[in-house]
C-alpha cells in the first residue's frame, strides 16, 4: 500500500514517458441571479439566505433560462475561437449527493452551447502553445457541505455535515480541452499557462470575478503517461478543483511522478478522482470515476432548446473586447517595455493588474513599481498570485494619489497597504484609523526639530559651523519622534532653518 506513494525522479519520467492533459476549468458567471431562478448570484451570505423553491428543487417548481447567462456562453465560446450551436439543449445529468437538492443537475451533454476552438498561450520564454478546445457548456453550480467534527474536513470522519444553498444554481460555464498532447516536460507549465490564459481572457471577457480563491474559477486536472514511443493514451486520474494557478502545476508534476512510478512498476493506474493537498502537494484518491451512463443523462424536459440566432451570434461578436495578448503588445508600446521586460511583468502576473492600477489614475511608473516590488514581496509571502491578493488596482492607485499629493510618506504608503491587505478597509479609512497622516504641519514639526537640537547640541554646533551633512543625524530624531510621518525632505529644511546654516 505504500508503495502507491512512491514517486519517480521527475527528470526520468520525462526521459520515459509522455504526459497527455486534459483541463476541465468550471467559471462561475457574474450574472446578477442565477441560472434558473431570479435568486441573486453573490459570493457568501449567510447560508441559506439567497435560494427559492426553484433552486431547492422543490417539488412544481419551474426553471426559466438565464438569457445573461446564455450571453456569457456565447461570447466565452467565441473568443476562444469556438463554432456556436445554432440549436442545443440542456440535459439532466442524475445524481444523488446532498449539495444537490433536485438530485440532479441541470447541465449539457452531447449538445453543448460552444465547441471545436483553441486558446493559444504564451510559456515564459516566449513560446506559443495552441490548446484545443472540445467545448464549453452550460451548467449550475451545486451547494456547499461543510463537514464538521473530523480532523480533515472530509466528510470521513465528520460528525455531521451542514449545507448551504447559496450556491445552488450559480451559472456555471464548464471548457473542457481536448487531451494535450506533445508538452513532454513542460506539461505543469503549459497546464498553469492554459488555466492563466483562461483567467485573463475571462476577466477581459467581464464574465465572471475569477478568483480561483473563492471558487468562481476552478480547475480539474486530468493526467496520463504512455510509454515514450507510443500514441495509445494511458489511464487517467483527475485531480479535483485545484484552487491556485501555482497547485494547477504542482499537482499535475505530482501525478506525473506519483503515475511514472506505479507504470515502471509494472502496475495499472486506477481511473479515479483524487484530491491535491496544498499543505504537502501531494494528492490522494478520491472516488473512482462515474461514466457518463452513471449519470443517465437525458434532455431536460422543463426548459426549451437554445437557439441563439445568427444575429445574435454577429452581434456578439462585435462585443469582444481587446483580448489580453493585444492588450499588451499595445502595452509594451505605452510603457516603452523591452521583449524581456514585457515578459518579466507577464510572468511575475503583473501585466493586468498595472494596467488596472493606470487605468484608475496613476502613472505607469509609479504602478508598475509598487506591484513588481512591495506587492510581490507580500505576495510571495501570502504563496498567491499578485492578482489573488486582497487589494484592488483602485485601492493601489488611491495610495499613489495619496503620495502624489502629500499626505503620505512612502513608508507611510506601505503601511496603508498592509492595512488594506489586512482587511482594514480602503486606503483612507486605514489612514484614518491607524493614524497615518503625514504631519505636515510646521508648527508640530518645529517643535520636534527644535527638541532634537537640544538633545544633541554638539550635533547642532557641526551644523552650524557648516557641516550640513550632519543634519542627518537630528533629521533621523525627528522622523524617529514623528513615528516616520513626517515629510523627511520637510523635516531637513527645518533644520537648516533653525541652526541658521
Ligand atoms: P469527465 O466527465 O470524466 O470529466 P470530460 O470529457 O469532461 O470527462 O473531461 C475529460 C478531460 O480529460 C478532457 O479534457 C479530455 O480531453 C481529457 N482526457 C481524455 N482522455 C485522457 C487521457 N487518457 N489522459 C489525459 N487526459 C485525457
Ligand atoms: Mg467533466
Ligand atoms: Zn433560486
Amino acid at each position: 500500500m505504500t508503495r502507491t506513494a512512491d514517486l519517480m525522479d521527475y527528470a526520468e519520467v520525462v526521459e520515459r514517458y509522455d504526459p497527455v492533459l486534459g483541463l476541465e476549468v468550471h467559471v462561475e458567471l457574474s450574472t446578477n441571479t442565477k441560472m434558473f431562478c431570479g435568486c441573486e448570484n453573490r459570493f457568501g451570505g449567510e447560508p441559506n439566505t439567497h435560494v427559492c423553491p426553484t433552486c431547492l428543487g422543490l417539488p412544481g417548481a419551474l426553471p426559466v433560462v438565464n438569457g445573461k447567462a446564455v450571453e456569457s456562453a456565447i461570447r466565452i465560446g467565441l473568443a476562444l475561437n469556438c463554432e456556436i450551436a445554432s440549436w442545443c439543449r440542456f440535459a439532466r445529468k442524475n445524481y444523488f449527493y446532498p449539495d444537490m437538492p433536485k438530485n440532479f443537475q441541470t447541465s449539457q451533454y452531447d449538445e453543448p452551447i460552444a465547441f471545436n476552438g483553441f486558446l493559444d498561450l504564451t510559456l515564459d520564454d516566449g513560446e506559443v502553445v495552441r490548446v484545443e478546445i472540445e467545448r464549453a457548456h452550460m451548467e449550475e453550480d451545486t451547494g456547499k457541505s461543510l463537514h464538521v467534527g473530523g480532523a480533515t474536513g472530509r466528510i470521513h470522519g465528520a460528525e455531521h455535515s451542514l449545507l448551504d444553498y447559496n450556491r445552488a444554481g450559480v451559472p456555471l460555464i464548464e471548457i473542457v480541452t481536448k487531451p494535450i498532447t506533445g508538452t513532454g516536460a513542460r506539461a505543469p507549465e503549459v497546464a498553469r499557462a492554459y488555466v492563466t490564459a483562461l483567467r485573463d481572457l475571462l476577466r477581459a471577457l467581464d464574465v465572471s470575478d475569477v478568483r480561483m480563491d473563492q471558487g468562481s474559477l476552478r480547475c480539474d486536472a486530468n493526467v496520463s503517461l504512455m510509454p515514450k514511443g507510443t500514441t495509445e493514451f494511458g489511464t487517467r486520474t483527475e485531480t479535483k478543483n485545484v484552487n491556485s494557478l501555482r497547485s494547477v502545476e504542482r499537482a499535475v508534476r505530482y501525478e506525473m511522478t506519483r503515475q511514472a512510478a506505479l507504470l515502471a512498476d509494472g502496475r495499472s493506474i486506477t481511473q479515479e478522482t483524487r484530491h491535491f493537498q496544498e499543505a504537502d502537494g501531494t494528492t490522494s484518491p478520491g472516488r473512482t470515476k462515474e461514466t457518463a451512463e452513471d449519470y443517465r443523462y437525458f434532455p431536460e424536459p422543463d426548459l426549451v432548446p437554445i437557439a441563439p440566432s445568427r444575429e445574435w451570434v454577429d452581434e456578439l461578436r462585435g462585443t469582444m473586447p481587446e483580448m489580453p495578448w493585444e492588450r499588451r503588445k499595445r502595452i509594451q508600446a505605452e510603457w516603452q517595455l523591452s521583449d524581456a521586460e514585457l515578459r518579466d511583468l507577464v510572468n511575475a502576473g503583473a501585466v493586468e493588474v498595472i494596467a488596472a492600477t493606470v487605468d484608475a489614475g496613476a502613472p505607469s511608473a509609479e504602478a508598475r513599481g509598487w506591484w513588481v516590488s512591495y506587492l510581490t514581496q507580500q505576495a510571495n509571502k501570502q504563496g498567491v498570485e499578485l492578482a489573488e491578493l486582497p487589494i484592488t488596482p483602485a485601492q493601489v492607485a488611491r495610495v499613489i494619489a495619496l503620495v502624489a499629493e502629500g499626505s503620505l510618506t512612502n513608508k507611510l504608503a506601505r503601511e496603508v497597504v498592509d492595512g488594506v491587505l489586512a482587511g482594514e478597509g480602503e486606503p483612507d479609512e486605514v489612514v484614518e484609523k491607524r493614524g497615518l497622516k503625514v504631519v505636515s504641519d510646521d508648527s508640530a514639526l518645529y517643535a520636534a526639530v527644535d527638541e532634537a537640537l537640544a538633545a544633541q547640541p554638539d550635533v547642532a554646533e557641526k551644523i552650524r559651523g557648516g557641516k550640513v551633512q550632519a543634519a542627518g543625524a537630528i533629521v533621523g530624531a525627528v522622523m524617529k519622534a514623528t513615528k516616520g510621518q513626517a515629510d523627511a525632505k520637510r523635516v531637513r529644511e527645518l533644520v537648516l532653518e533653525r541652526v541658521g546654516s
